[in-house]
């Protein structure tokens, strides 16, 4: 007899620092879609972010450690641990070799959805998870790339905080209390990210 397949949903991210939008977001569609299992996946080298001096990948997975209750949420290193840029295809294929057979959710924030078409592989993508996306204040959730049987929309409590913020705001030396959890507050602040 077959193992039943888990149904786990995946929340990538650059996670510089993870916040509560990101936790808000996990914790309501693993609600919303009956989920056995929710993974943060944390970005090696993030390609769409060349912008700007990504914080190192260690510190992210700490905080992102830090941040998700071990018992309630996974964390995994799959794209940490892959050298070169992440692409979503493969961490669905890295993820679906560790858990098969397994339905995968991967989860986006509305702005992200839009950039989907340019992603690597987007057609296998689409047969290697189902895309969920999320809404987020002041981002129109426009699911008009997918096709519908592939997309479904989870309307969350709206959390208007991104991870930019937090960093502008640590910068500026202004607290970031309550907008992050409290252990990665901490971490932030002992090891002098973002001044
Ligand atoms: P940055 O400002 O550096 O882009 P971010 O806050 O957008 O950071 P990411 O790590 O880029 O955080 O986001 C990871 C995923 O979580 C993306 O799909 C993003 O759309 C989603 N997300 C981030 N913040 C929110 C939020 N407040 N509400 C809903 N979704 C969010
Ligand atoms: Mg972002």
């Amino acid at each position: 007899m077959g193992r039943a397949r888990r149904r786990i949903g995946v929340l990538g991210g650059t996670f510089d620092p993870i916040h509560l939008g990101h936790l808000v977001a996990a914790c309501e569609v693993r609600h919303r879609l009956a989920l056995d299992e929710l993974i943060f996946v944390p970005t090696g080298e993030p390609w769409q972010k060349q912008d700007r001096q990504v914080t190192a990948a260690e510190d992210r997975y700490i905080m992102t450690l830090l941040a998700t209750d071990r018992s309630t949420f996974g964390v995994s290193r799959v794209d940490i641990d892959r050298t070169g840029p992440t692409f979503t295809v493969d961490t669905l294929r890295d993820l679906h070799a560790q858990h098969d057979p397994a339905d995968l959710f991967f989860i986006t924030g509305a702005d992200t959805l839009a950039g989907l078409p340019t992603w690597r592989e987007p057609d296998v993508l689409l047969e290697l998870a189902h895309m969920v996306a999320v809404t987020r204040p002041g981002h129109e959730l426009d699911a008009a790339p997918l096709p519908p049987s592939a997309l479904t929309t989870v309307e969350i409590p709206g959390v208007d905080i991104s991870s930019t913020i937090c960093r502008e705001r640590v910068a500026r030396g202004e607290p970031i209390d309550y907008l992050v959890p409290a252990a990665v507050v901490e971490y932030i602040g002992k090891h002098q990210l973002y001044r």
